[in-house]
């Protein structure tokens, strides 16, 4: 039984504190993304993030594991550790070059997608004008899949993320994406992007975001609704979870990076930044799901495969081989 977190961000910044990851790993997960950069972040920032936490990780080699293969996933689990690989948001630290999605496997990222909100010379956010995906975006889908990294969706253009998925020549997953049937929210998702998700042999991940659910505090229960809505749309063997919590910590100086405009990047037409900032359900949360997928009406083997099984199935497909 293996408990993947499709998705979790810490600070972008080489001094961001494990602990929220340890805390994922006490409340049951097994194997997590983790977020090394996005769109918003200068190349220099992701490359120093990206030595600073495999610093960390091979650090410590009792308690961590940075996973090259889902062989490595499950010597993990077995031996008590926590698997991490890495993730990225968006195709501008890949400098218009299909090389580089080689060279960031390399340093361990394993799952990538194309544009973070708004568009870019590869593909489209999902807050920005449709165009579908570029020229370019074609040669990097085809060096996403050789270079065996998992092609997400999460964050970009409905009709963008069609093409993607046409476009794949293995399973795409939406690593953290809601449906839009439950909550009304650029950011999710249509009936037609999951339907066509499942058809690649992916994965949808719920998010616990309370934008995405739509609800100022979710819980475990919120996300199960989520989880089985997707269950009803496509079939629970193409859902997973990807909680999206964002762990903020104090202190972190990232003024050699510049500012970031949380306007353009967060537009207000989906981001109230004046209101309440978004709440994240905890990783205690890990903890809860089982009863609550329970409770949605779910089997033992489809919640195995909520919580991980789905994930490892497509890992198992489009990473290396072990
Ligand atoms: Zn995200």
């Amino acid at each position: 039984m293996i408990r993947w977190e499709a998705h979790t961000c810490l600070p972008t910044h080489p001094q961001a504190d494990f602990a929220p990851l340890d805390a994922l790993h006490a409340a049951g997960v097994n194997h997590l993304s983790l977020n090394v950069g996005a769109d918003m972040n200068p190349l220099p920032q992701i490359m120093a993030v990206l030595a600073a936490f495999r610093a960390r990780i091979a650090a410590a080699p009792e308690r961590y594991v940075l996973a090259a293969s889902v062989g490595d996933v499950r010597r993990a689990a077995a031996e008590g550790k926590l698997s991490i690989a890495f993730d990225l948001e968006g195709a501008l630290p890949l400098q218009e070059q299909p090389e580089m999605v080689g060279l960031f496997a390399a340093l361990g990222v394993r799952q990538i997608h194309f544009a973070y909100n708004r568009n870019n010379n590869v593909a489209d956010g999902c807050h920005d004008s449709e165009r579908g995906l570029t020229p370019l975006g074609r040669r990097m889908v085809e060096a996403v899949n050789r270079a065996g990294v998992l092609m997400d969706c999460s964050h970009t253009g409905r009709n963008c993320s069609l093409d993607i998925m046409a476009a794949s020549s293995q399973p795409v997953i939406f690593s953290h994406a809601n449906p839009l049937a439950l909550a009304r929210h650029g950011r999710n998702i249509t009936d037609e992007q999951i339907r066509a998700c499942a058809a690649t042999g992916g994965v949808v991940c719920i998010s616990g975001l309370s934008f995405f659910v739509g609800k100022e505090y979710p819980n475990a229960d919120d996300v199960a609704r989520h989880v089985a809505c997707v269950a009803e749309i496509a079939g629970a063997e193409h859902v997973g979870i990807g909680l999206d919590i964002c762990f903020d910590q104090d202190g972190l100086d990232y003024s050699a990076w510049g500012e970031i405009d949380r306007n353009y990047w967060w537009p207000a037409r989906d981001y109230d930044l004046s209101g309440p900032p978004p709440t994240f359900t905890p990783p205690q949360t890990w903890q809860q799901l089982p009863e609550a997928l329970q409770r949605v009406g779910l089997s033992p083997k489809e919640i195995e495969g909520v919580l991980g099984g789905n994930m490892l199935r497509v890992a198992e497909r489009v990473w290396a081989p072990s």
